[in-house]
C-alpha cells in the first residue's frame, strides 16, 4: 500500500490542475482498493453545499451536478463529525440519501473519511462497494492518508481559482487570504509578475501568450539549439565515455526529434498559453506516462524527459519573449525572490514582493524594508505558476496576500492604502518632536537596522539612534568571514553617521534560520541549537576579531554599546566578559585609546527572563528580544506560516514574562529596552509603556507611529490599562481591549492601517 500510494502523491503532484488531479485520485485509489466507485465531494462555504467532484464508477454526467446540502445524506455526516463512517450496508443507515443521478443504486459498503485543511473540513473522500462489506483497518488508514494528502492541494485550488467556481457563484465571500510571513511593512494592490529559475520547470507560471506566432517560432528556435547543445555535448564526451553510455546521448535526441514533444507543446500554445508554459505541461504528461510505469528502468527515464524539457526552457530564455517586460504597480512573485530578481525590476514598476520561501530575515525581505516595498514571504500555499498576470493584494504588515481579491476586499485595501497615505503624511509632522509621554517621561526610539542603507532611512525618521545594529547580515552578503579591517569599515561607517547618537551593535547572531553560506550548520533542530553567543564563544577566534572591529571603530567616537545575543546564562555572559576585557585590554596594551563601550545582553529566551537580575548585575543594560522570547515562550517558529496563528507576542504568558523582566530589571537598576518586532506594535506599545520600558528599537517604518502612541498617553494611564490586561486570559481579547483603547484615544488609524 505504501508504495502505491508513494505513487499516488507522485502523479496526482505532476498534474496541473484540481480536477486533473481530482481524477487521477479517484482513478487509483478505486483501483488500489479494488472497490466500485471512488468520489470526492468538496464543501463549498457558499452555498453550504457538498458538490461531487470527481468519480470514478458513478454516472460522470452527475460530476459538479450533484450537490447535498449541508445536513444531507453521510457525506454530511463525515462531515459533521469530522470521523472517517465505515458501513457495511449504507441504505440501512437513517441518514442515507439517496441521488438518483448518480445511478447509485446499488450500491453497500461505504466508507467515507474528511478532507480536512487547518482545521476545517473541505470535502470528503467516499468509496463504496456494491457488496455489503466492512473495510478494515488497513483500507481505513490508506483512504485517511490519500484525503490528509489530498487537503493542501484543494486549499491551493480554491486560492488559485481552479475551483473558484465553487466560491464565486454564490458571492465573493469565499475569498481568502493566503498567510505567509510578513516581509515588509506596507500594504499595496498590483499584477503578480512570475519570476523563475530555469532549472525549475515546474516554476514555470501559465501565462497568456500575447503573439501566438511569436511564441511558437521561439519554441521552434529552442528546440533547434537544445538538440545542438545535445549533439555539442555528445562530441565534448567524445572518446571518453564507452559507446554504450553514448547512446544516451542518441536516447536523449531521439525525444527531442520525437513528433509528439512537438505537436502538443505547439497545440498547446495554440491553445492560448506562452511557450514555456506549454512546454511544462507537455513535459509533464510524458513524464507522468513514465513514471506510472511498472518497469524500474523505464521509470527512471522520467528524469532523462525532465532534463530535456529543463534544457528547451533554458534555451526559450535566452531566446526572451515576454520574459522581461514589468508592467507598473508589479509585484513580483515567486518561489524563491532573490535580491538580484528583485533588483531586476526598475523601482518605478515594482510595487510589491510575494515569495513562498524566505523569512522575515531574508536578505530580500530587508532590501524590501529598506526600498519601503511592501513583501510577504514564506507563502508555502502560494499557487506559483498559477497567479501570473492575477491582480494580488499584498499586506505586509500581516504577512498575507490575496489572489484575485473580491470587490469587497479590494475595496477595502484601497481605504487602507487611502488611510495610509493620509498617516504617513500626518506623522511626518512628528519626526521632530521628541518621544515623550504625556506625563513627561521621554522613551528614547531606536531603529533597528541590518544593512549600511538602513541607517540613513532611520535618521529620517526621526529614529534617536540604532538600538539593534544586526551585525549577520554583512556577514550573509559576503561569500567568507569579513576580516577585522573590513568588519571594522563597515562599523566605523555606521557609527559615524549616527554619532553623537548611539548604536547598539549586537555581536554576530547566526545559526537558527540565519546561515551562512560559508559556514554551514546542519542541525535537526536549529532554534534550540548552536545559535548566536553559543556559537562565538565555540570559535573565539572569530569572535575576537569582531570585538577588536569594533572597539576599535569606535575610537574617538564613543557612541557604540555591545550586545550579546542567546544569553540562556550566567556563565555565557562571563565568558563573553571575559573576551571583551580581553580585546579592551590589548587594544590599550597596543597604544590604541580605546574604550570599553556599555556592554548588554539581550533577553530572547525564557531562562534569561528568570534570572534577569543575576544577569543585569553583570552587564550595562538588558534588551529584550520579543521575536525570539515569543517563539521560545510559546514553542512556536517564529518562521513556520503554519502555526502563524498561535505566534503572538500578546499572549498573556509573554506578557507576564516581560513583566517580570521589567520589574526584575528595575530592581537591579539597570535600563531594560524592547528591539524584537514588537515595539513597532501600537497596542503592545502601551503595554510596555505601562510595564516601565526604558526605551524601543523598531524597523524604521514603524518609529512615526510609536512616537504617535508614546505622545498620546501618560505612563500612569498605560499603568491602569496594563493592570487591565494581565487580568486577561487570551492573546486576542487582549488585543481588542487595547485596539479598543487606540481608537478611544483618537488613533484608530494606527490600529486599522499595520494591523
Ligand atoms: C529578537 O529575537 O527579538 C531579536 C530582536 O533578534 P532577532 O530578531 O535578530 O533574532
Ligand atoms: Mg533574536
Amino acid at each position: 500500500m505504501l508504495s502505491t500510494l508513494k505513487r499516488i502523491v507522485q502523479e496526482v503532484n505532476a498534474t496541473s490542475d484540481l480536477g486533473q488531479a481530482l481524477s487521477v485520485i479517484v482513478t487509483r485509489v478505486k483501483q488500489a482498493m479494488k472497490v466500485d466507485v471512488c468520489s470526492v465531494y468538496l464543501l463549498d462555504p457558499a452555498s453550504d453545499q457538498y458538490v461531487l467532484m470527481a468519480t470514478d464508477g458513478l454516472n460522470p454526467a452527475s460530476v459538479g451536478v450533484v450537490r447535498l446540502a449541508r445536513g444531507e445524506g453521510l457525506v454530511s455526516v463525515v462531515g459533521e463529525t469530522e470521523e472517517p463512517l465505515n458501513l457495511d450496508d449504507a441504505p440501512a443507515h437513517p441518514r442515507y440519501h439517496f441521488v438518483a443521478e448518480t445511478g447509485e443504486s446499488y450500491y453497500h459498503g461505504f466508507l467515507g473519511v474528511p478532507i480536512i485543511h487547518h482545521r476545517s473540513v473541505m470535502g470528503v473522500l467516499v468509496v463504496r462497494q456494491k457488496d455489503q462489506r466492512r473495510f478494515d483497518d488497513d483500507e481505513l488508514a490508506f483512504l485517511l492518508t490519500v484525503a490528509a494528502q489530498l487537503s493542501s492541494a484543494i486549499a491551493l485550488a480554491i486560492v488559485s481559482g481552479d475551483i473558484r467556481g465553487l466560491a464565486q457563484a454564490h458571492g465573493d465571500s469565499g475569498l481568502k487570504p493566503i498567510q505567509g510571513l510578513a516581509g515588509a511593512p506596507g500594504v499595496t494592490i498590483g499584477t503578480a509578475r512570475v519570476i523563475y529559475p530555469a532549472t525549475d520547470l515546474d516554476a514555470v507560471p501559465d501565462r497568456q501568450a500575447t503573439d501566438i506566432d511569436a511564441e511558437i517560432a521561439a519554441f521552434h528556435a529552442a528546440l533547434v539549439a537544445a538538440r545542438e547543445d545535445i549533439r555539442l555535448l555528445e562530441v565534448h564526451m567524445g572518446e571518453s565515455i564507452a559507446e554504450e553510455d553514448r547512446a544516451l546521448f542518441h536516447a536523449y535526441s531521439l525525444m527531442l526529434d520525437s513528433p509528439g514533444l512537438e505537436r502538443q507543446t505547439v497545440e498547446r500554445i495554440r491553445a492560448g498559453n506562452w511557450a514555456a508554459g506549454a512546454l511544462r505541461d507537455t513535459i509533464r504528461e510524458h513524464t507522468r506516462v513514465f513514471d506510472a510505469m511498472e518497469d524500474p528502468y523505464l521509470r527512471e527515464r522520467a528524469g532523462d524527459v525532465r532534463d530535456i524539457g529543463l534544457r528547451i526552457l533554458a534555451r526559450l530564455q535566452n531566446i526572451g519573449g515576454q520574459e522581461h517586460v514589468y508592467g507598473a504597480n508589479t509585484i513580483l512573485v515567486g518561489e524563491e525572490i532573490t535580491v538580484s530578481m528583485l533588483a531586476e525590476v526598475p523601482l518605478e514598476s515594482l510595487a510589491g514582493v510575494a515569495s513562498v520561501r524566505g523569512s522575515t530575515f531574508s536578505h530580500v525581505a530587508i532590501l524590501a524594508r529598506s526600498l519601503g516595498i511592501p513583501a510577504v514571504l514564506g507563502l508555502s500555499e502560494l499557487p506559483v505558476t498559477r497567479v501570473d498576470g492575477s491582480e494580488l493584494v499584498v499586506d505586509g504588515y500581516r504577512g498575507w496576500i490575496y489572489v484575485s481579491p473580491s470587490a469587497t476586499v479590494r475595496a477595502e485595501y484601497e481605504r487602507l492604502i487611502g488611510e495610509e497615505q493620509q498617516l504617513t503624511a500626518g506623522l511626518e509632522e512628528l519626526r521632530d518632536l521628541p518621544a515623550v509621554t504625556l506625563d513627561g517621561i521621554h522613551v528614547p526610539l531606536y531603529a533597528n537596522a541590518g544593512l549600511v542603507s538602513d541607517v540613513m532611512p532611520s535618521l529620517r525618521h526621526g529614529a534617536e539612534g540604532i538600538g539593534l545594529y544586526r551585525t549577520e547580515f554583512p556577514f550573509m552578503v559576503r561569500n567568507r568571514f569579513p576580516g577585522e579591517e573590513e568588519q571594522l569599515r563597515i562599523y566605523r561607517q555606521v557609527l559615524e553617521a549616527l554619532t553623537p547618537r548611539p548604536v547598539t551593535i549586537r555581536t554576530l547572531d547566526i545559526g537558527g534560520d540565519k546561515m551562512l553560506s560559508y559556514f554551514p550548520i546542519h542541525e535537526e533542530n536549529p532554534f534550540l541549537g548552536w545559535r548566536g553567543i553559543r556559537v562565538t564563544l565555540d570559535h573565539p577566534e572569530l569572535f575576537l576579531i569582531q570585538l577588536r572591529a569594533i572597539l576599535r571603530a569606535d575610537i574617538g567616537l564613543g557612541n557604540a554599546r555591545l550586545l550579546l545575543p542567546m544569553i540562556s546564562s550566567v556563565g555565557e555572559v562571563e565568558a563573553a566578559l571575559k573576551l571583551i576585557r580581553r580585546v579592551h585590554q590589548e587594544l590599550r596594551e597596543g597604544g590604541e585609546d580605546a574604550v570599553l563601550p556599555p556592554i548588554g545582553v539581550m533577553v530572547e529566551v525564557p531562562s534569561a527572563v528568570y534570572q534577569i537580575e543575576s544577569l543585569a548585575s553583570r552587564v550595562d543594560y538588558l534588551s529584550i528580544g520579543s521575536n525570539d522570547l515569543t517563539q521560545y515562550m510559546l514553542a512556536v517558529d517564529r518562521n513556520n506560516a503554519r502555526v502563524a496563528e498561535l505566534y503572538d507576542a500578546l499572549h498573556p504568558a509573554v506578557l507576564q514574562a516581560l513583566t517580570y523582566a521589567m520589574a526584575g530589571a528595575q530592581r537591579a537598576g539597570k535600563p531594560i529596552g524592547v528591539c524584537g518586532e514588537m515595539a513597532g506594535d501600537p497596542a503592545a506599545v502601551i503595554l510596555l509603556l505601562g510595564m516601565g520600558v526604558s526605551n524601543l528599537s523598531a524597523s524604521v517604518a514603524s518609529l512615526p507611529r510609536i512616537k504617535r502612541v508614546i505622545r498620546s498617553f501618560s505612563v500612569a494611564q498605560a499603568r491602569d490599562i496594563l493592570d487591565q490586561v494581565l487580568l486577561m486570559e487570551d492573546a486576542r481579547q487582549i488585543r481588542d481591549y487595547v485596539n479598543g483603547v487606540l481608537e478611544q484615544a483618537g488613533l484608530g488609524s494606527l490600529v486599522r492601517v499595520g494591523q
